[in-house]
């Protein structure tokens, strides 16, 4: 059923910018498609199926982004690579930190697209909140990111790219000699096993698609990117140390579990039919009641690796002992092994909700806990340079293929 207005989830397939130098970039495709580039090159079969391999090992594993470093590939090789290929990372246009040690990246893509990432350092953990679209169409009303017109999907590339360029700034790519790969083909299930990486807290262990975006309405390139992300020869990140969170786009979450089955996290945000309307636009497509069959049905979750619904805190919206009373009864209903999230709302400018009092906010809590189920408040983070949950923004809307063409010739004639 179409909705009318502007919750119109479809975006159309964008190319991307094709380099001004001709040569291809790398970064997001997989060994087939590396293999088959080498091919198109005049490499022959046996030769690129095995340079393809190296590749992408260099690229993903080690993070390199010069050919002259990959040592194992001949010399005379490396310059052959340079000439068509590039291996890219997002440009940083800016780089924010919080109070509290949060650090806000604005990304720029090679069309002028701009695009936020956000890590958050904790004791025992680094977790990386990354982005899968410019701008987001479903309009959840108490979300910034729902403000902006969807400029367009980002590309396999651009979403494994942000994880490379946080391990960049990170610098924790393993160092040493080849042989240290990980040489089994195992690249799931293993909840410790997160390639060399000691996690000291300040290191990239975990990563959630919840920056700006619906994941699951650009599952194709997020998909390809997070199969990159958990490929041992890739950057070995366990499926279960990824999340993904949706809105609730139900058709859509079989495939993520058949597909790629990380953890699945579920913005629910209301109880009742009219509040979620209202809130959560979407809802008038899939219902509550929809929305938890599918959580149900999802494979894989069980009280060991619980599903997460996050529930944003609105003042007099959907804060009250009725509405916690009734979030218990639909998890009780569905038997589904579940967390529940509570997200103080953050604010921004020009916001139509406040978020809840810390009373009311700790009474919500304990009525959950009470009931034996975990809902733990989220203490929010980074909101003074405003990468806190729902405060992503960034100054892109949609541009003409006219005015992009022309700001693409302005910079050209600026570079001389
Ligand atoms: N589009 C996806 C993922 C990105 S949003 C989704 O909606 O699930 C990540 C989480 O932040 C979601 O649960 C979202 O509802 C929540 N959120 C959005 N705006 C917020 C705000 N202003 N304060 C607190 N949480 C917010
Ligand atoms: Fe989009 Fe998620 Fe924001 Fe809703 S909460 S507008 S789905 S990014």
């Amino acid at each position: 059923m179409q909705i009318p207005g502007h919750i119109d989830p479809v975006v159309t397939p964008r190319a991307i910018t094709p380099r001004k130098d001709g040569r291809i970039d790398l970064m997001g495709l997989t060994h087939l498609q590396i293999k088959e580039l080498l091919e198109e090159s005049q490499m022959d079969a046996k030769a690129a199926k095995l340079r393809s391999k190296q590749l992408f090992h260099w690229i993903y594993h080690r993070g390199v982004t010069e050919f002259a470093e990959m040592t194992d590939i001949a010399k005379v090789m490396r310059p052959w690579l340079e000439q068509r290929f590039v291996i890219s990372r997002p440009f940083a246009v800016q780089e924010q930190i919080s109070i509290d040690g949060t650090r806000k990246w604005l990304l720029r893509s090679e069309d002028d697209q701009e695009y936020e990432m956000v890590f958050i350092p904790d004791a025992d953990r680094g977790t990386l909140c990354i982005s899968s679209q410019v701008g987001c169409t479903l309009n959840c009303r108490f979300c910034h990111t729902g403000t902006m017109r969807l400029v367009r999907n980002l590309t396999p590339g651009e979403i494994v790219g942000q994880v490379m360029l946080a391990r960049d700034a990170l610098g924790e790519w393993p160092r040493g000699n080849m042989a240290s790969a990980k040489a089994d083909d195992d690249d799931d299930d293993d909840d410790d096993e997160i390639g060399h990486y000691s996690a000291d807290g300040r290191m990239l262990t975990n990563i959630v698609l919840m920056g700006m975006g619906e994941p699951l309405y650009n599952f194709d390139n997020v998909r390809d990117a997070m199969k990159i992300v958990m490929h041992h020869e890739g950057l070995g990140l366990s499926r279960r140390r990824i999340t993904l969170s949706t809105s609730g786009v139900v058709p859509m979450m079989k495939r993520l579990a058949q597909e790629i089955n990380v953890n699945l996290a579920v913005s629910l945000h209301a109880v009742t039919k009219e509040v979620r309307d209202e809130i959560v636009p979407l809802n008038r497509k899939y219902g509550i009641e929809e929305l938890l069959q599918a959580c149900a049905d999802y494979p894989g979750i069980s009280n060991a690796r619980r599903l997460t619904f996050e529930y944003v805190m609105l003042k007099d919206k959907n804060d009250s002992d009725a509405d916690a009373q009734e979030l218990i009864r639909l998890i009780r209903k569905y038997n589904l092994p579940a967390k529940v999230n509570l997200i103080p709302f953050n604010p921004w400018p020009g916001a139509a909700y406040e978020c809840s009092t810390p009373e009311r906010i700790k009474r919500f809590s304990s009525i959950i806990f009470e009931a034996g189920i975990s809902g733990p408040v989220r203490t929010p983070r980074g909101r003074d340079i405003m990468a806190a949950c729902g405060q992503l923004k960034s100054s892109s809307e949609k541009k003409s293929r006219a005015e992009l063409d022309r700001l693409a010739e302005e910079k050209q004639a600026a570079l001389g």
